[in-house]
Protein backbone atom coordinates (compact mmCIF):
# COMPACT_ATOMS: atom_id res chain seq x y z
CA UNK A 1 0.00 0.00 0.00
CA UNK A 2 0.98 3.74 -0.31
CA UNK A 3 2.94 5.05 2.76
CA UNK A 4 0.19 7.10 4.88
CA UNK A 5 0.70 9.76 6.94
CA UNK A 6 -0.89 10.56 10.58
CA UNK A 7 -3.90 12.51 9.36
CA UNK A 8 -5.18 10.20 6.61
CA UNK A 9 -4.96 7.75 9.18
CA UNK A 10 -6.71 9.52 12.30
CA UNK A 11 -9.30 10.90 9.90
CA UNK A 12 -9.53 6.64 8.20
CA UNK A 13 -11.61 6.04 11.03
CA UNK A 14 -15.43 4.64 10.57
CA UNK A 15 -16.57 3.13 13.61
CA UNK A 16 -15.22 5.26 16.57
CA UNK A 17 -15.47 9.16 17.34
CA UNK A 18 -13.59 11.65 16.08
CA UNK A 19 -12.31 12.23 19.47
CA UNK A 20 -11.48 8.53 19.59
CA UNK A 21 -9.48 8.68 16.28
CA UNK A 22 -7.84 11.89 17.23
CA UNK A 23 -6.50 10.45 20.51
CA UNK A 24 -5.55 7.05 19.28
CA UNK A 25 -2.20 6.22 19.40
CA UNK A 26 -0.16 5.34 16.27
CA UNK A 27 2.11 2.45 14.94
CA UNK A 28 5.76 3.53 16.00
CA UNK A 29 8.33 4.39 13.13
CA UNK A 30 5.46 5.38 10.87
CA UNK A 31 7.35 6.58 8.16
CA UNK A 32 9.99 3.37 8.51
CA UNK A 33 7.02 0.35 8.18
CA UNK A 34 7.75 -1.77 5.69
CA UNK A 35 4.81 0.08 3.62
CA UNK A 36 5.50 -1.98 0.23
CA UNK A 37 4.90 -5.08 1.53
CA UNK A 38 1.71 -4.15 3.30
CA UNK A 39 -1.49 -4.96 1.89
CA UNK A 40 -3.35 -3.34 4.59
CA UNK A 41 -1.65 -1.21 7.80
CA UNK A 42 -2.44 -2.99 11.14
CA UNK A 43 -0.89 -2.35 14.58
CA UNK A 44 -1.63 -2.99 18.49
CA UNK A 45 -2.09 0.22 20.49
CA UNK A 46 1.27 0.95 22.28
CA UNK A 47 -0.59 2.40 24.97
CA UNK A 48 -4.09 0.48 25.12
CA UNK A 49 -2.87 -3.49 25.28
CA UNK A 50 -6.53 -4.59 24.38
CA UNK A 51 -7.16 -2.21 21.47
CA UNK A 52 -5.41 -2.84 17.83
CA UNK A 53 -6.17 -0.73 15.15
CA UNK A 54 -6.31 -1.63 10.87
CA UNK A 55 -6.38 0.82 8.29
CA UNK A 56 -6.52 -0.62 4.41
CA UNK A 57 -8.58 0.55 0.79
CA UNK A 58 -12.11 -0.01 0.42
CA UNK A 59 -14.01 0.72 -2.85
CA UNK A 60 -11.08 3.67 -2.97
CA UNK A 61 -11.50 4.90 0.23
CA UNK A 62 -9.13 4.90 2.89
CA UNK A 63 -10.93 3.22 6.07
CA UNK A 64 -9.43 2.61 9.45
CA UNK A 65 -11.36 0.60 11.85
CA UNK A 66 -11.25 0.09 15.56
CA UNK A 67 -10.61 -3.22 17.14
CA UNK A 68 -10.72 -4.31 20.80
CA UNK A 69 -9.50 -7.63 22.01
CA UNK A 70 -12.38 -10.22 22.52
CA UNK A 71 -12.45 -11.93 26.71
CA UNK A 72 -12.14 -15.50 25.53
CA UNK A 73 -12.24 -18.06 28.27
CA UNK A 74 -12.07 -21.08 25.56
CA UNK A 75 -8.55 -20.79 24.60
CA UNK A 76 -7.00 -23.11 26.45
CA UNK A 77 -8.68 -25.95 24.39
CA UNK A 78 -7.60 -25.17 21.76
CA UNK A 79 -3.83 -25.62 20.57
CA UNK A 80 -3.54 -23.42 17.22
CA UNK A 81 -5.12 -21.08 15.43
CA UNK A 82 -5.59 -19.88 12.12
CA UNK A 83 -5.80 -16.03 11.35
CA UNK A 84 -9.40 -15.76 9.55
CA UNK A 85 -7.47 -12.65 7.02
CA UNK A 86 -4.14 -14.16 5.71
CA UNK A 87 -5.42 -17.80 7.40
CA UNK A 88 -2.32 -18.11 8.70
CA UNK A 89 -1.97 -21.12 11.65
CA UNK A 90 -0.32 -20.12 14.90
CA UNK A 91 0.32 -21.12 18.32
CA UNK A 92 -2.54 -20.12 20.71
CA UNK A 93 -1.44 -16.84 21.48
CA UNK A 94 -0.64 -16.25 18.02
CA UNK A 95 -3.96 -15.47 17.02
CA UNK A 96 -6.46 -13.17 19.07
CA UNK A 97 -10.14 -12.53 18.66
CA UNK A 98 -11.08 -8.67 17.79
CA UNK A 99 -14.54 -7.24 18.07
CA UNK A 100 -15.06 -4.50 15.85
CA UNK A 101 -17.91 -1.68 16.72
CA UNK A 102 -20.28 -1.19 13.39
CA UNK A 103 -20.53 1.69 11.54
CA UNK A 104 -23.20 4.08 12.58
CA UNK A 105 -26.02 3.82 14.73
CA UNK A 106 -25.46 -0.10 15.16
CA UNK A 107 -21.95 -0.07 16.82
CA UNK A 108 -23.12 2.69 18.85
CA UNK A 109 -25.88 0.43 20.49
CA UNK A 110 -22.41 -1.66 20.73
CA UNK A 111 -23.40 -4.14 18.02
CA UNK A 112 -19.70 -5.55 17.53
CA UNK A 113 -18.51 -8.10 14.63
CA UNK A 114 -15.76 -10.90 16.16
CA UNK A 115 -13.16 -12.26 14.17
CA UNK A 116 -9.88 -14.13 14.78
CA UNK A 117 -6.86 -11.97 13.15
CA UNK A 118 -2.74 -12.49 13.81
CA UNK A 119 -2.69 -10.81 17.11
CA UNK A 120 -0.05 -8.79 16.11
CA UNK A 121 -1.84 -7.79 13.36
CA UNK A 122 1.22 -8.45 10.71
CA UNK A 123 -0.75 -10.30 8.13
CA UNK A 124 1.27 -9.19 5.44
CA UNK A 125 4.55 -9.59 6.98
CA UNK A 126 3.27 -13.64 7.93
CA UNK A 127 2.22 -13.88 4.12
CA UNK A 128 5.57 -12.70 2.59
CA UNK A 129 7.94 -14.70 5.56
CA UNK A 130 8.89 -11.32 6.59
CA UNK A 131 7.88 -12.63 9.59
CA UNK A 132 7.33 -16.07 11.45
CA UNK A 133 4.86 -17.62 13.66
CA UNK A 134 5.60 -19.41 16.82
CA UNK A 135 4.90 -22.97 15.10
CA UNK A 136 7.99 -21.92 13.15
CA UNK A 137 6.59 -23.74 9.84
CA UNK A 138 4.50 -22.66 6.52
CA UNK A 139 1.67 -24.95 6.20
CA UNK A 140 0.35 -23.13 2.76
CA UNK A 141 0.85 -24.00 -0.59
CA UNK A 142 -0.45 -21.25 -2.13
CA UNK A 143 1.95 -18.44 -3.57
CA UNK A 144 2.62 -15.29 -1.74
CA UNK A 145 0.31 -13.52 -4.67
CA UNK A 146 -2.41 -16.43 -4.27
CA UNK A 147 -2.49 -16.09 -0.29
CA UNK A 148 -2.73 -11.55 -0.88
CA UNK A 149 -5.27 -12.41 -3.06
CA UNK A 150 -7.45 -14.10 -0.63
CA UNK A 151 -6.86 -12.28 2.14
CA UNK A 152 -7.66 -9.05 0.49
CA UNK A 153 -11.11 -10.89 -0.10
CA UNK A 154 -11.13 -12.40 3.58
CA UNK A 155 -10.92 -8.61 4.88
CA UNK A 156 -13.29 -6.88 2.59
CA UNK A 157 -15.43 -9.78 3.69
CA UNK A 158 -14.94 -8.52 7.31
CA UNK A 159 -15.45 -4.65 6.36
CA UNK A 160 -18.26 -5.73 5.13
CA UNK A 161 -19.88 -7.12 8.34
CA UNK A 162 -18.37 -3.81 9.66
CA UNK A 163 -20.05 -1.11 7.40
CA UNK A 164 -23.31 -3.57 7.45
CA UNK A 165 -26.77 -2.06 7.62
CA UNK A 166 -25.22 1.85 7.69
CA UNK A 167 -26.03 4.32 5.25
CA UNK A 168 -22.14 4.42 3.51
CA UNK A 169 -22.48 1.33 2.01
CA UNK A 170 -22.76 1.84 -1.73
CA UNK A 171 -26.71 1.00 -2.38
CA UNK A 172 -27.60 -0.94 -5.67
ZN1 LIG B 1 -3.29 -12.83 9.79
Amino acid sequence: MNPLDEKEIRESFVNCSKGEARRLNLPRGLSELPWADLDFLGWRDPGAPDRGYLVTERNGELVGVTLRLAQETRRSFTKGTICSICVTAHTGTGVALFTAPRVGAAGRQGNTVGTYICADLACSLYMRGRKKTDLGMDFETLTTEERVVRAVVNLEGFLDKVFDGSLSTTTS
